[in-house]
Parts: C-alpha cells; sequence; structure tokens
C-alpha cells in the first residue's frame, strides 16, 4: 500500500464515482482547478476507456430539461451533444382508459424544444471526452473502499486492480450513486421508501415514429413514457408492480411488444421491434445529510426519485452547477477547499428546488399509481383542467423544463 498526500492546503478535491453527475462536477471546475493549482481526482470503478460502458451510461436514456440544455452550454458541451439528442416539442400526458389529456407544446411556451432526449452512453462520451486530464486525474478503474474524517479533510482508500493508496483530500464529493456503502460508513442515514414498482427499460422502433413527442401513459399497472430518439426509435421506461416486472421483460420480443402495444395504444402505429431489457427497482432514496465540513453528498447519492417526471438528473445538475459556482466564487475569496461556510451555503441556495423537484415527482407517482375512483376522477379532471388552464399549465411545463416556477 502506498500513501500519497495533497497538493496543498485546502487545494485538493477528490470525486468518487465518474458517472452523469460526477464528469459533470470535473467538468465545471476544471478550468478553475488550472488557475487555481487545485488538484481534482475522479476515482470510477468502472473502466472509463471509450467504448466501454458503466453504469450512468448504460442503455437508458435521460430526457434533458431545457434548463438542463442551458447548464450544458455554460459547460461547453451542448454543441457537442447537438448531434445526438433529439429535440421533444411536445409533451403528451394522458390516462388509459380515461378523458383526461394533456398537451405542452414548444412553441405555446416559446422555447425551442421542451426537452432533449439523449442516450446515457452518447451523454457520457461527450462528457468524459470534454474533461481535460492536465486538470482532472482520472482513476479508472479505481474503487474508494474506505473514507475517514480526519482533521482537514478526508483520508481514503483506493483499491487499483492489485495495488491500493492511501490519500489525503480537503473536499471529497460523494457521487457514487450511493452504492459504494461509504454514506454507510460515514454514518450518513438514508431515507429509503420503496414505490413497489420496477421500471423496464428499453428502446423501441414504431411503424409511424414519435414525431418529436414524448408521451406520459398512466395504465392500470404504473406510469410508461416513451421519449423521442432518433429515427423511428423510441426511449421506453414502463413503470409495472414489482411483482409483474420480472415476467413482463422476459418476455419474448413479440409477445412484450404486444403487451406493450394494449398497455400504450397506436399513436406512433404498429410497435414493431424492442432491444434488450433491463429492470431498475424504484425507491425514493433521500440523504438526510448532505454536506459536512470537507464532504458533500451529490447526485443519485443525496437523493433518487422516481423517474416518472423524468427529473433526476436535470435537479442533479442543477445541485452540481450551484455547488461548482459557490467553490469557484470561494477560490476568488481564498477560501479553502471544504470550508464548511461555502458548502452550507450551497445547499441553502438548492434546498427549496430539491424540495420542489422531490415532492413534484413523488406526488406525480403517488397520484398516478392509484386506481380509486375519487383519485382516477380527481387525476383526470385535473388533466383536463390542465388542458384548459394556461397558468396551471404553464406551471407543469416550466417544472418538467426544469425551469424555476
Ligand atoms: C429508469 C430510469 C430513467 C431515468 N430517466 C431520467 C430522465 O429522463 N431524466 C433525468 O433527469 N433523470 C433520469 N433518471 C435519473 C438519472 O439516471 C440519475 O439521476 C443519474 O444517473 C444519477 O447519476 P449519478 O452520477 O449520481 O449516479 P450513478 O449513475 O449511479 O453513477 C455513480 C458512479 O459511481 C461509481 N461508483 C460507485 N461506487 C464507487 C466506488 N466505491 N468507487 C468509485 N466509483 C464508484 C459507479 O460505477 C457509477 O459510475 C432516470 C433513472 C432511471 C432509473
Amino acid at each position: 500500500m502506498s500513501s500519497a498526500k495533497s497538493a496543498g492546503a485546502g487545494k485538493d478535491l477528490t470525486i468518487i464515482g465518474g458517472g452523469m453527475v460526477g464528469a459533470c462536477l470535473a467538468l465545471a471546475l476544471q478550468d478553475c482547478a488550472r488557475r487555481a493549482g487545485w488538484r481534482i481526482r475522479l476515482i470510477e470503478a468502472q473502466p472509463l476507456a471509450a467504448g466501454q460502458v458503466q453504469p450512468s451510461y448504460d442503455s437508458r436514456s435521460t430526457a434533458l430539461s431545457h434548463g438542463s440544455r442551458l447548464l450544458l452550454e455554460r459547460l461547453g458541451v451542448w454543441d457537442r451533444l447537438t448531434a445526438c439528442v433529439e429535440p421533444i416539442r411536445q409533451i403528451h400526458v394522458s390516462d388509459r382508459g380515461h378523458p383526461g389529456v394533456t398537451r405542452l407544446y414548444a412553441e405555446k411556451e416559446r422555447v425551442p424544444a421542451l426537452g432533449y432526449v439523449v442516450e446515457n452512453a452518447r451523454l457520457g462520451e461527450v462528457l468524459l471526452g470534454a474533461l481535460d486530464p492536465q486538470a482532472v486525474e482520472w482513476m479508472a478503474p479505481a474503487r474508494a473502499s474506505s473514507a475517514r474524517a480526519v482533521p482537514g479533510g478526508y483520508s481514503l482508500d483506493i483499491e487499483t486492480g492489485e495495488s491500493s493508496q492511501t490519500v489525503h483530500t480537503d473536499l471529497l464529493v460523494l457521487a457514487d450513486g450511493g452504492r459504494s456503502g461509504l454514506l454507510d460508513q460515514l454514518g450518513v442515514h438514508r431515507e429509503i421508501s420503496p414505490y413497489g414498482q420496477t421500471a423496464i427499460v428499453t428502446n423501441i422502433t414504431s411503424a409511424q415514429g414519435h414525431g418529436s413527442v414524448a408521451y406520459e401513459r398512466f395504465t392500470e399497472s404504473g406510469p410508461l413514457a416513451l421519449l423521442p430518439l432518433a429515427g423511428q426509435r423510441s426511449g421506453l421506461v414502463w413503470t409495472l408492480p414489482e411483482d409483474q416486472a420480472d415476467d413482463i421483460a422476459a418476455l419474448p420480443d413479440r409477445e412484450f411488444l404486444a403487451a406493450l402495444q394494449q398497455a400504450f395504444g397506436f399513436r406512433i402505429g404498429a410497435l414493431t421491434r424492442v432491444g434488450a431489457r433491463t429492470a431498475y427497482p424504484l425507491k425514493l432514496i433521500e440523504a438526510q445529510e448532505q454536506v459536512r465540513a470537507h464532504l458533500v453528498i451529490l447526485g443519485n447519492a443525496a437523493h433518487s426519485l422516481h423517474p416518472i417526471a423524468g427529473q433526476g438528473f436535470n435537479l442533479s445538475l442543477r445541485d452540481t452547477v450551484a455547488l461548482a459556482d459557490r467553490l469557484i466564487a470561494a477560490q476568488a475569496r481564498q477560501r479553502p477547499l471544504g470550508d464548511l461556510a461555502v458548502l452550507q451555503d450551497y445547499l441553502d441556495g438548492q434546498r427549496a428546488d430539491q424540495r420542489l423537484t422531490v415532492a413534484f415527482s413523488d406526488y406525480l407517482t403517488r397520484l398516478f399509481s392509484n386506481r380509486q375512483p375519487v383519485l382516477t376522477l380527481g387525476r383526470n379532471l385535473g388533466l383536463l383542467g390542465l388542458d384548459l388552464l394556461p397558468p396551471a399549465r404553464r406551471m407543469f411545463a416550466k417544472q418538467a423544463m426544469g425551469l424555476k416556477i
């Protein structure tokens, strides 16, 4: 085992997790790191070489809000993403077997698109490709196996293949998706509320094509989203009760498409092809602490949401850019990395957004997962009302677009 010291007091930052969130933070800080002489380590358990897929960059697609587009422009990667994103010109929300339908249009909201869909693998390539190896030291595959608070920062054990090393860092950012066990080691409690649902994720092809419409359809067994992808393809997120999901995911392609067609209908014509299916058990998870001196918990590790409203990464990106802004501003005031007042200030600024976004996703999930007649009626009145009432629709659109209400 070897031991490494930090670059200088208050100048060493370590990000655990090179997923979408960890990579965005490194990207947002790399210019400042070059100027300020910071050392940024990005530790990722999976290989990060081009063409390799790791958890953040799997077969899923992500609906990026209009607000996320603006942030990705600030990070300097939007131009590289335009070739691989599909714009959402309309969002169509419906309830199977009931009359209520809500439609949101980009032109009515006066934006070029309500959002953009990108395949996670493409987003990963762009984010990792934009990192400057002079400013960000990648360690991949490398696993952070333990973390301890020590005077002035954290001490980390990092395992790379056969060898391991211990490093000191002034600011530790946990962007590990909450799966490394480090939160437990550090005694950070997480509130976990399982939804009893599983999301089946796959890509499908339809005869008619999606026409740049994103569909959100609420069915007896759970909500179903179809996001427009390049060509005739759509990204499917089909939420089902956990006791049915495995059986449906394992159906042969033809039977799977028939079951999906029955649940979704013919809005995009006949469904003709389906890709590999992956199942994700769904839970609302919230860390009870997000900052301590020398420590920040970010992304899914801080809050993991139901994918129904496509808000998880969008919220985490807003957190990430806000954190980077605070760290950069603090650097200009000669504050060291890890200063608790700076980290607390970041969290205070993001709390309202986090609460609203978590509540929005959770409320939609519970409302639309419930088959009680009174709620069904209320929700259909709600959908009709949204279609009729421009201010309510605009509010829904702004939340869905990731813009401040
Ligand atoms: C079905 C589904 C659909 C979704 N759709 C949308 C959407 O449309 N829009 C949206 O905004 N959000 C969406 N989300 C949410 C979005 O995927 C997450 O918010 C996002 O992936 C979180 O990224 P992350 O980097 O925080 O975590 P992760 O993606 O989990 O990445 C964590 C990384 O840390 C690494 N790691 C873990 N432990 C260690 C360790 N000990 N040492 C080193 N590295 C480690 C992992 O290998 C991984 O690469 C969806 C989620 C699901 C499940």
